[in-house]
């Protein structure tokens, strides 16, 4: 039987519109700050005492803790308030309609559904019993987590940790304990034009960057060579875009590529851009470009949190007492499970919904699966709180 009280929760959620600001054509809708005001209220209803982290303007990170001030244990709670654009929806986005056993909207899925799920397993018995037990218990709503993981960021940046984080997202109920990085970035190469008869007299930005590539790959083959990561596989490289020269009769004097790094954890984004910018400099001083410039794009931090840990276990625990098959893996896709994992000493993601449902047209998530995930979660915060009350 599904939870009437779950299934208006989520209905609600979906009808406050959050579509990212940069996603959205409408600013009536491209905000997140109303869904931070409901998520605010709706906590310090519970006994939450609520802090917003405003580092954009308009744009709220809501952080909510319960339980102890010195605490045995912190489990910090993550949803991501943003959603996509709604351009080209073929059902009302925030509509939060019924039907077939399924809810449509906006963020059904992703990721008003797991936010849902998360809220309506804390009940008011749970909630005293992980304060009892001596959890401190922070909710954090996220801004931007679709465009850059700014949110997170910001919240890192202000030493935002715990000893567990739960980062919610549609998984299908699996349990993701560890996802790639990924590195985008531009490299451009600055030469000097002439005449393609007297080649000699300029500088091929074109030709150089042959050399450039070949260092990216280099690079990359040695950190394939080094690091296999036995749950995501080795670190990749993709060059997906070139630009450069305007006519056949003329050296090229501009050269632009975009490169899509994907690494394993160990990797550090900075040490890579340095060995790229330390060939840049030698063909400098060789004379054979005039200059150029490294541009990062995208900075995600890949993370991994051993199966055997203690949140990856309880989950695995909350699964199987559930009747869910407990699936632990790694994942091809960033979350702000990346930014969390420098202050939060062991990470996973996790929540009902299926990923391939976030995003469309028509997203929905299967009521089904809502319910099981909130009684999933309820199970864990119901483990987690025996688990601390235990220890002296
Ligand atoms: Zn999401």
């Amino acid at each position: 039987m599904a939870d009437e009280q779950l299934i208006q929760l989520l209905r609600q959620l979906v009808a406050i519109p959050s579509v990212n600001p940069a996603l959205a054509d409408d600013p009536a809708i491209g905000s997140e700050a109303p869904l931070a005001r409901f998520l605010a209220d709706y906590l310090a209803g519970k006994g939450f005492s609520i802090e917003r982290h405003e580092i954009v303007p308009g744009r709220p990170n809501v952080v909510a803790r319960r339980g102890p001030a010195a605490p045995k244990r912190t489990l910090l709670v993550e949803a991501h308030l943003d959603t996509q654009g709604i351009h080209g929806m073929t059902v009302p986005p925030f509509g939060g309609e019924l039907r077939d056993g399924r809810i449509y909207g906006r963020g059904a899925c992703d990721m008003k559904g797991p936010m849902a799920a998360a809220l309506h397993a804390l009940t008011p018995d749970i909630l005293d019993a992980l304060a009892a037990a001596g959890v401190q218990l922070i909710f954090v709503g996220a801004v931007g987590e679709e465009k850059g993981n700014v949110g997170a960021r910001q919240l890192v940046e202000l030493g935002l940790g715990a000893d567990e984080a739960l980062i919610l997202e549609p998984t299908e109920l699996a349990i993701v304990h560890a996802h790639k990085g990924t590195l985008w970035y531009e490299v451009e190469l600055k030469g000097q034009a002439a005449h393609g008869s007297n080649p000699q007299h300029g500088l091929s930005a074109v030709r150089a960057m042959v050399e450039v590539i070949g260092d990216i790959e280099r690079e990359a083959e040695r950190a394939r060579e080094q690091r296999d990561h036995p749950l995501l596989g080795p670190p990749t490289v993709n060059i997906g875009v070139i630009r450069g020269g305007s006519s056949i009769n003329i050296v090229p004097d501009r050269c632009v590529i975009e490169v899509d790094r994907r690494t394993v954890p160990g990797e550090d984004h900075r040490d890579i851009l340095d060995r790229i910018r330390v060939g840049l400099m030698r063909l400098q001083s060789l004379k054979k470009i005039a200059g150029y410039e490294v541009k990062k794009l995208h900075d995600g931090t890949p993370f991994a949190t051993p199966a055997d840990t203690r949140l990856v276990q309880r989950l695995v625990g909350a699964c199987r007492s559930q009747g869910v098959p407990a699936k632990t893996e790694g994942a091809g896709w960033f979350s702000d499970a990346g930014p969390f994992s420098q202050t939060c000493r062991e990470v996973a993601v996790f929540g009902p919904g299926s990923i391939r449902q976030a995003h469309t047209a028509d997203e929905y998530i299967e009521v089904a699966s809502l319910q099981k995930g909130s009684e999933l979660l309820h199970q864990f915060f119901r483990d987690l709180a025996d688990e601390v009350k235990g220890i002296a």
